[in-house]
């Protein structure tokens, strides 16, 4: 039987290699994948953390963000073939629950997630449902294709909030869910960017990549200064932190939109629900997005907007726990595992 060498998690944190089967077809509409790379996710942090603050099922293989070359193909497998370079959607929905039949998948209450409930990428071969490919073009870059799950929940959260050419979007946080939303409205032709954060090496990383706005929230007060710029606040304003409602209530103008991304399960927050009334705000909650994945794909092969450049490091899968340590201590913006061996 072939083996290979991969992390395996072990729960409280503990990520340990061991030898595992290479994985063979198990449904007629598996498709084994070999994998070239997988993004390090936020949520996989989260999955690592003591106490965990994402539930994954221990013994799996994490890693959701791959991208790689189909080998084989199930019997019943129609829209893939060896060869074609494919990236992956995690989420498996039912589509059978109330909510897949109400059309609101991203609610599916019997959702399986490649990385959490079932072997994800952090290895060099995956077994995965078709439904959780897409084909992507073999030109788009290897480091390109490796961000498409993180952009695609961006591309299904911008749909939430209805932007007009020219609008002025304020984003909290410059991490890097922070950085493909300021990227992804730059292209959809907003107005000014404006990202937020408190992280001076952040904010000089949000510069670099040719954000309008950089505002450190240590230092200044960001409500004036977004004031200043847009003499009446922004018209829409993301939290990509998750605990920022607060602060975004502040910086929307009248009428406006916040768009809640970022996700931390445990913190509450105390807001004035008076204000939001008074003043016509607009809150959306979102969540990855409704199959926003042909979308991310089309944008990705357009060459519209290259999210590798928020790559800041690549380490081998030997080495998944310092791309962890890398991307925990805030030293890295995005770091990707190479999983070819
Ligand atoms: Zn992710
Ligand atoms: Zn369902």
């Amino acid at each position: 039987m072939q083996t290979m060498h991969v992390p395996v998690f072990k729960g409280q944190g503990r990520l340990e290699y061991e030898e595992r089967p290479v994985p063979r077809l198990d449904q007629s509409t598996d498709v084994i994948v070999q994998v070239e790379a997988c993004g390090i996710c936020g949520t996989d942090l989260n999955i690592l953390a003591v106490p965990p603050a994402h539930q994954a099922r221990p013994n799996i293989i994490i890693g959701h963000e791959g991208v790689g070359q189909v080998v084989e193909v199930g019997e019943d497998v129609s829209d893939f073939k060896p060869g074609d370079r494919v990236v992956i959607a995690p989420r498996l929905t039912c589509g059978e629950c109330v909510y897949c039949r109400r059309g609101l998948d991203n609610q599916c209450i019997n959702y399986q997630t490649i990385g959490t409930t079932i072997d994800g990428a952090f290895a060099p071969y995956l077994r995965a449902p078709q439904q959780a490919l897409y084909k992507i073009d073999a030109a788009v870059s290897r480091d390109d294709a490796a961000l498409f799950e993180p952009l695609s929940c961006v591309v299904g959260s911008v749909a939430r909030a209805p932007m007009q050419p020219g609008d002025a979007v304020a984003i909290i946080g410059a991490g890097p869910m922070g950085l493909l939303f300021a990227e992804t409205y730059r292209i959809m032709g907003a107005g000014p960017v404006i990202v937020i954060d408190i992280a001076a090496n952040r904010l000089e990383f949000a510069r670099q990549l040719g954000v309008d706005v950089t505002l450190n929230a240590a230092e200044t007060d960001p409500a004036g200064a977004v004031l200043d710029i847009t003499n009446i606040g922004a018209d829409i304003v993301v939290d990509a932190v998750g605990n920022q409602l607060p602060a975004a209530l502040k910086l929307v103008r009248r009428g406006g939109h916040v768009l809640l991304f970022g996700l931390r399960p445990h913190d509450q927050q105390t807001i004035n629900q008076y204000q939001i009334t008074r003043y016509d705000i607009n809150l959306h909650g979102a969540f990855v997005g409704l199959k926003p994945f042909v979308q991310t794909v089309q944008l990705l092969e357009g060459g519209r907007l290259q999210p590798s450049r928020l790559i800041t490091h690549h380490v081998p899968l030997t080495e998944l726990p310092r791309g962890v340590e890398l991307m925990r201590s805030g030293q890295s913006m995005k770091v990707i595992v190479e999983t070819r061996g």
